[in-house]
């Protein structure tokens, strides 16, 4: 059984499948704290690319309300239940967040769900991958408890170590919407447990596909992925999932003259919450340094942007910034041990991360790197005691031509309505 290094739980891993890392890795940041649950990503991949026959219970990308809502229902709550039974001992994190790129969130030390399925009494031959095949009932409601709150406390929440979230004022209820899609994960349970070696991850982005011609709907990668990302379509007798939008992510769009573009969902989001792109991973999956691709930044340099439940082992490439209203607690067992740094860093961005932020959604392109050229200091304020300051800055994205896409500025322009349009009717 091949060991592999995870660099998102800060060791050695069993992983049951050899493979190459690929050249560049198709990776996503997710602001949670911009997400209004409006559904747009949603029905963008849905109208691209699960409108037929056989599809209708498909949602490759899906907002789901936390602490409630999950699709398929309670996936992660299943999950994350049969983890705890594989690991008696609790699922433990060692050493804190800090600045080795090896270990950027500590070591994980429990089992994750390729280290897991012998321990777990399935009552049938132990499988490659920790999984469970949800029932068709899971995958009826999408939208289930949407915009249900966690409440019911007489008492106003207590939030744990760190500090109350919004400037000192206690909630009693709380809620936030995570979009998710296929990780495209580095060490994919999918593609691991797949008997018919069907699903591959692309060597030029990372992208992970079913190879339709091959699968037989085994559904075996729908059991082992722990995200539950890849679906049954019963029409054709096939498992089929997130393509990653990849004739975009090529550059074949003729919108951008052969440079590689964001997926469907990510250039829809009209919340400016999503950025995708593709960052330069070494033999081992580790990032390379590429200090100013904006999610090689948000990552690995202001680390605000954390990955979705890393004690799973798959080494996912979806990063999300965590909510700022959110207990602690719930936080890190979904983000890992570096959430409350990075909630606090964005509580009070610096000057580089602020300028980071505006670039999410300003043009459907992949943005290769940015470059920042300084303005005047617009605002100046305390949070927590600190003193905070703004900067007007200019804020440039380049494309992998390196040709300049757009620039934006800190302080967002200020239009006025002339009176002859004081409405659109
Ligand atoms: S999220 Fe699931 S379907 Fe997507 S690559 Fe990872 S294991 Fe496979
Ligand atoms: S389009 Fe953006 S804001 Fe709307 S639900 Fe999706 S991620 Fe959230």
């Amino acid at each position: 059984m091949p060991s592999v290094y995870n660099w998102q739980i800060g060791r050695q891993m069993r992983y049951p499948y050899e493979q190459a890392a690929p050249k560049e890795q198709f990776a996503f940041v997710i602001n949670i704290n911009r997400c209004i649950g409006c559904q747009t990503c949603t029905m963008a991949c849905k109208s691209t690319w699960t409108f037929a026959k056989g599809q209708e219970h498909m949602w490759w990308t899906n907002v789901e309300t936390k602490p409630y809502g999950g699709y398929p229902q309670h996936w992660d709550v299943k999950i994350l239940d049969m983890l705890e039974q594989a690991n008696p001992d609790g699922q433990r994190w060692r050493g804190k967040a800090n600045g080795d790129s090896q270990k950027p969130y500590g070591e994980f030390r429990g089992k994750t769900v390729y280290e897991s399925p012998e321990f777990v009494a399935r009552g049938k031959q132990p499988n490659q991958v920790l999984g469970y095949l949800p029932t068709d009932e899971e995958w009826r409601f999408p939208n289930i408890y949407e915009d249900v709150t966690q409440h019911g406390q007489s008492k106003p929440m207590d939030f744990g170590r760190g500090e109350d979230i919004s400037e000192g004022k206690k909630h009693r209820a709380w809620f936030f919407y995570l979009a998710r899609l296929c990780n495209h994960c580095s060490y994919p349970a999918c593609l691991a447990a797949c008997p018919r070696s069907a699903i591959y991850k692309r060597p030029e982005d990372g992208i992970v596909l079913i190879d339709q011609k091959e699968c037989r709907g085994y559904r075996k990668c729908v059991e082992a992925c722990p995200y539950k990302k890849s679906l049954y379509r019963g029409t054709t007798r096939t498992s089929e999932k997130c393509i990653g939008c990849y004739p975009r992510v090529e550059g074949t769009d003729p919108e951008t003259d052969g440079s590689p573009m964001e997926t469907r969902c990510m250039a829809a989001c009209i919340g400016q919450a999503r950025m995708q792109g593709l960052v330069k991973v070494a033999k081992d999956t580790a990032w390379i340094e590429d200090r100013y691709n904006p999610l090689y930044y948000l990552v690995h340099v202001a680390k605000v942007a954390l990955p979705l439940y890393p004690q799973l082992g798959t080494e996912t490439n979806g990063y999300y910034i965590p909510p700022r209203w959110v207990p602690v607690s719930y936080l890190e067992q979904m983000f890992g041990p570096g959430v409350e740094d990075a909630v606090q860093r964005y509580r009070a961005p610096d000057r580089e991360l602020l300028a980071v932020l505006q670039l999410f959604r300003r043009s459907n392109q992949i943005i290769s790197r940015y470059r920042i050229e300084e303005g005047p200091r617009v605002y100046q304020t305390e949070v927590n005691g600190k003193k905070f300051e703004m900067y007007d800055d200019t804020i440039i994205a380049y494309n992998r031509s390196d040709k300049e896409i757009f620039r934006t500025k800190v302080e967002e322009p200020f239009y006025v309505r002339p009176a002859k349009h004081a409405n659109t009717i």
